[in-house]
């Protein structure tokens, strides 16, 4: 029944029993008993109309890189992929405005700067994000986070689509507050004109820092908690004799301990098993609290 009426609405690819596993850098998860994949904005409006007229709750993929998804799946999943195109919009001065739907790779907007000789999104190269994904978690490093580059954002909810400005906007570390029930739709980033030489030569520097730093090659979801106020979650962790940590396929990674790899066949309930006693062996002996950085769908935390 709901999805018959859900293949009613224009632009809107209905699919059932989608593996979610292939979906997400960690590799995990079960199916999406429905998969949505509006193609145009209205479909998405008349989509989250619809749910919302019902009550019917969702979940919102992104580009999957910060998710443990249940072994048993989910029942709702909204993709934003095919929601991808970049504008640049005139009018500024002294900025280069860019309008960008919200499931366009950040990969892609960096690379379309770099074509455009605009800068201003270098320090987030390698973050492996949907632009949606990347506000909603104010994807960043220590030197800088998608907030700085934002000017306005525009969120989709059972009402409709409407801007808003950069001061109406609350960004925290990690963190972003959406209005109930909205998911954004897309974004527009203030960006500064510069060689496109420059900003690849930044590129690398930061692509080659992140190669270092981070357990490239094996599926993972970046990093799995948040850091404490003042504090590194991965030192933490290191410092319990944690790194190289198993449970089955899952494994606290030896170069960054605040990162878990799946070694071929993980499964959710181990990498939930492999948080708790990471959580305990880190309240015990140094006595904080780590919270789940990763977004963790179907299962309690
Ligand atoms: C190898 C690796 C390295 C990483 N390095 C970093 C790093 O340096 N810094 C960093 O901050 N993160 C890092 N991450 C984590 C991840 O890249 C970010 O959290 C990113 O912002 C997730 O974006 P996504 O599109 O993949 O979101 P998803 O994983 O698809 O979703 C994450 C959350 O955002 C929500 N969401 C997604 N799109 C929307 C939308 N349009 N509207 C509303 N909600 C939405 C989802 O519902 C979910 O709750 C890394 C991950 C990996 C695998």
């Amino acid at each position: 029944m709901l999805s018959k009426d859900l293949e009613r609405i224009k632009d809107l690819q209905v699919r059932k029993n989608v593996p979610l596993l292939p979906l997400t850098s960690f590799r995990i998860g079960g199916p999406a008993h429905l998969f949505l994949v509006p193609r145009t904005l209205k479909a998405l409006e008349h989509t989250i109309f619809y749910l919302g007229n019902r009550s019917i709750s969702y979940k919102v993929l992104g580009q999957g890189s910060n998710l443990l998804i249940s072994d048993k799946g989910v029942k709702l999943v909204m993709s934003l992929a095919a929601l991808n195109r970049i504008h640049s919009t005139p009018g500024h001065t002294f900025k280069t405005i860019v309008s960008v739907e919200a499931g366009c790779r950040l990969k892609s907007l960096i690379s379309w700067s770099i074509h455009n000789s605009l800068c201003g999104l270098e320090n987030l190269s390698g973050i492996p994000a949907s632009v949606g994904g990347a506000i909603s978690m104010n994807a960043g490093t220590n030197k800088c986070s998608m907030a700085e580059a934002i000017d306005a954002v525009q969120f989709t909810g059972p009402d409709g689509s409407c801007w808003f400005q950069r001061n109406q906007l609350q960004f925290d570390y990690r963190s972003f507050r959406l209005p109930d029930k909205a998911l954004i739709s897309a974004a527009r980033i203030q960006l500064d004109k510069s060689s496109p030489d420059q900003i690849k030569r930044n590129v690398r520097n930061v692509m080659r820092k992140r190669r270092t730093t981070q357990p490239i090659g094996k599926p993972n979801a970046g990093c799995v908690f948040r850091n404490p106020p003042g504090d590194s979650a991965g030192k933490l962790i290191d410092q319990c004799g944690l790194k190289g940590l198993r449970i089955g396929d899952a494994e606290v990674s030896k170069k960054h301990a605040n990162f878990i790899v799946n070694r071929g066949k993980a499964s959710a309930v181990q990498v939930m098993d492999l948080l708790e006693i990471i959580r305990e062996r880190v309240k015990k002996e140094a006595d904080v609290g780590l919270v789940p950085e990763v977004s963790i769908w179907g299962m309690e935390t």
